[in-house]
């Protein structure tokens, strides 16, 4: 015989500077949390190194240790964490959202914080993944400052490409820009803003070969699509700007979101459409991004949850 669910008051999806943030709001509030850690635990700051731009670490903290003391804080605090990944949802019935883990465990939750984040969108190529945090980023606001005074390059021709090639060539002393087509999918400020910084050059049609380098990133090698010349230029950052994809999938035909699979968000709230069910961090935000974001929506989820429980059990069903 199956196993009767278990019964949660608040269940938190994932384990980034949102969901832990949540999690430690939460277990205050005697929510009794249980969260659960998801594919990457600690999540995208788990991929990188140093996080200098996180209000009080004045020496900077490396991103798997900030998000070890988050989840340390969360379970001081009381949350109940597990390692596992929820596969499949059902938020039919109101106080009653179904969950289940790892294919099979089956959770009832009165209340559930998504905060499953993003995944950055990479090229795919093997030195990109053997080099990722010796110098190849995703993230230009995290990393660039490493990169003070040297040359980088920047892969994408949407908006984040420009605006982090934007910030990026206030810090280093060249930024190659690598759009695949001869055209920007950026909005045209932005453009503009990209072609009249001098120390940023933009290679039209081109398509990255190899980021070139054993231990750290030395140099990338590219073509150009339609000439098909080929060209190697030593840099010191490689930055991968092609898009994030919000990891909402399982939510699909319960949760409102945008054309990009954004959770769309009441304003000035973390509600979402159905009643008992919220979302913060990178699964709802694609403006900010930033670890200090999250943890503030994480916040407001859970502040959010706790006056929706209190309010069921104030009212009578
Ligand atoms: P976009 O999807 O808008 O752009 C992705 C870019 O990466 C495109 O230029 C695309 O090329 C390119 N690309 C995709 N795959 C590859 C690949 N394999 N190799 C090389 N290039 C590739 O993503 P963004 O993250 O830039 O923006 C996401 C959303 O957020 C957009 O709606 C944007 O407007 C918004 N945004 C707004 C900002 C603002 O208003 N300040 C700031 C940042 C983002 P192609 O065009 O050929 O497909």
């Amino acid at each position: 015989m199956a196993e009767a669910p278990e019964h949660v008051e608040c269940l938190i999806i994932g384990s980034g500077p949102a969901g832990y943030t949540a999690a430690i709001y939460a277990a205050r509030a005697d929510m009794k949390p249980v969260l659960y850690e998801g594919m990457q635990p600690g999540g995208q700051l788990t991929i990188t190194t140093d996080v200098e731009n996180y209000p009080g670490y004045p020496d900077g903290i490396m991103g798997p240790e900030m998000m070890d003391n988050f989840k340390k804080q969360a379970v001081r605090l009381g949350t109940d964490v597990r390692f596992g990944m929820v596969t499949k949802v059902d938020f039919s019935e109101e106080g009653k959202h179904r969950v289940w883990v790892d294919g099979s465990t089956e959770i009832i939750a009165e209340s559930v914080i998504i905060s499953t984040g993003a995944s950055a969108r990479w090229l795919g190529i093997e030195s990109e993944t053997r080099l990722n945090g010796s110098g190849v980023s995703a993230c230009a606001v995290c990393d660039g400052f490493f990169y003070r005074g040297m040359d980088v390059a920047i892969v994408g021709g949407g908006d984040t490409a420009a605006e982090e090639a934007s910030y990026l060539a206030k810090i280093c002393n060249k930024v190659y820009m690598l759009v695949r087509r001869d055209e920007m999918r950026a909005s045209k400020a932005m453009q503009h803003r990209v072609e009249n910084t001098p120390n940023i050059e933009i290679l039209w049609n081109s398509e990255t070969d190899e980021i070139l380098g054993d231990t750290v990133v030395e140099a990338v090698r590219v073509h150009n699509i339609q000439t098909g010349e080929k060209m190697e230029f030593p840099i010191s950052g490689f930055f991968v700007a092609i898009g994030h994809t919000p990891n909402t999938d399982i939510f699909k035909g319960f949760i409102d979101m945008d054309d990009q699979g954004y959770i769309i968000t009441k304003p000035d709230s973390s509600k979402t459409n159905i009643p008992g069910v919220f979302a913060c961090g990178d699964a709802q935000d694609k403006i900010y991004r930033q670890a200090v974001t999250a943890a503030g929506s994480g916040c407001m989820a859970a502040l959010d949850a706790e006056r929706y429980l209190s309010h069921r059990k104030s009212v009578p069903a």
